[in-house]
């Protein structure tokens, strides 16, 4: 059976989102709705129009293309009704300033393998490889499942970014075809989770116990995000859950553990303009800035943790 999903990206040559030079896969949908998403477009599952006014030209040629009136202009300004529009994506070609784009298409997983192929010569010689991430792969866990295995046939190294809010049969079921999970851990307080992400953490933490049960290398990384978990004791606090499974990975598998590790992001505020274009409130806009100094802190505090620490 042919698989798809929708995905809003595949990106070549990306060097952060896993070892060496890799092709990353984003695909739409997330169960979360963490409020400084820096990805907002994968948030939603369906494709979507992104407008962003401030390139239009007023030239008009929207306005001729879209059979469902979304699209008005009066004196210089543009109005784009959304719920108007059926995104068939009609009017986007015909704009020639890049002010409309489609995000979000429907793609096999032959598709992508064969995107992924591209550049199977770079993942050789860089230690690299392809990674799944989004929205939340494992939401599409047959999709994604199918391009872990036609990568694993190949010999190409394969990772998944999750967030961990989806049933455990479906991270487990990719696991044999998966050689690095990194998974956010947002805050060990199940009320200021929700009230950060939308859902409580339960699922999230059981799924992280059950991660380190497995003997595959896992990334678990903290976003620090101010006014949710900048703090000392909220960072010590993932810090020491996250220490303890690795202490219970290395009881299990011994000196034959695959690494198990805590990396703390910097929150940074890049999506400002997808925001916009795609009608959503950026309610991270107003946040305070989180200083290198800042971060070296909270470093030094995760770091002071019997634990494997990625810088
Ligand atoms: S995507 Fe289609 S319906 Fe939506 S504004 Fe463009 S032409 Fe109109
Ligand atoms: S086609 Fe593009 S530039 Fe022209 S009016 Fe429409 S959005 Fe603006």
């Amino acid at each position: 059976m042919t698989e798809s999903a929708v995905i809003f990206n595949i990106q070549r040559f990306s060097i952060h989102d896993g070892p060496g030079i890799r092709t990353t896969v984003f695909l739409k949908g997330c169960s979360l709705n963490c409020f400084w998403c820096h990805n907002p477009e994968g948030i939603h599952t369906k494709p979507e129009v992104l407008f962003y006014s401030d390139r239009c030209i007023y030239c008009g040629e929207c306005l001729s293309k879209c059979e469902h009136s979304a699209h008005t202009i009066n004196n210089n300004t543009h109005e784009y009704n959304r719920d108007l529009c059926v995104v068939c994506g009609d009017c986007i070609q015909f704009c020639y300033s890049d002010a409309l784009e489609l995000t979000g298409k429907t793609i096999t997983a032959e598709d992508v393998f064969e995107e992924i192929l591209k550049d199977k010569d770079y993942y050789a010689s860089s230690g690299g490889g392809v990674t799944l991430s989004g929205g939340e792969p494992m939401l599409h866990s047959a999709f994604s499942i199918s391009i872990l295995k036609k990568c694993k046939a190949e010999n190409i190294h394969t990772a998944i970014e999750t967030s961990g809010n989806c049933r455990w049969s479906q991270i487990e079921e990719a696991l044999p075809y998966t050689d690095l999970i990194m998974m956010d851990i947002k805050h060990l307080d199940t009320d200021k989770h929700k009230s950060a992400t939308g859902v409580h953490n339960g699922l999230i933490l059981e799924n992280a116990e059950r991660i380190s049960e497995v003997n595959i290398p896992v990334i678990f990384r903290i976003p620090v995000i101010p006014t949710v978990n900048d703090a000392e004791e909220e960072i010590a606090a993932i810090s020491g859950f996250v220490s303890g499974l690795q202490q219970k990975r290395k009881n299990k598998f011994g000196k034959d553990s695959a690494f198990l590790r805590l990396q703390l992001l910097k929150f940074h505020r890049l999506a400002g303009d997808k925001y916009r274009a795609a009608d959503m409130q950026n309610r991270a806009a107003e946040l305070p800035d989180i200083t290198k100094e800042r971060m070296s802190e909270l470093k030094k505090c995760a770091a002071s943790f019997d634990i494997d620490f990625k810088e």
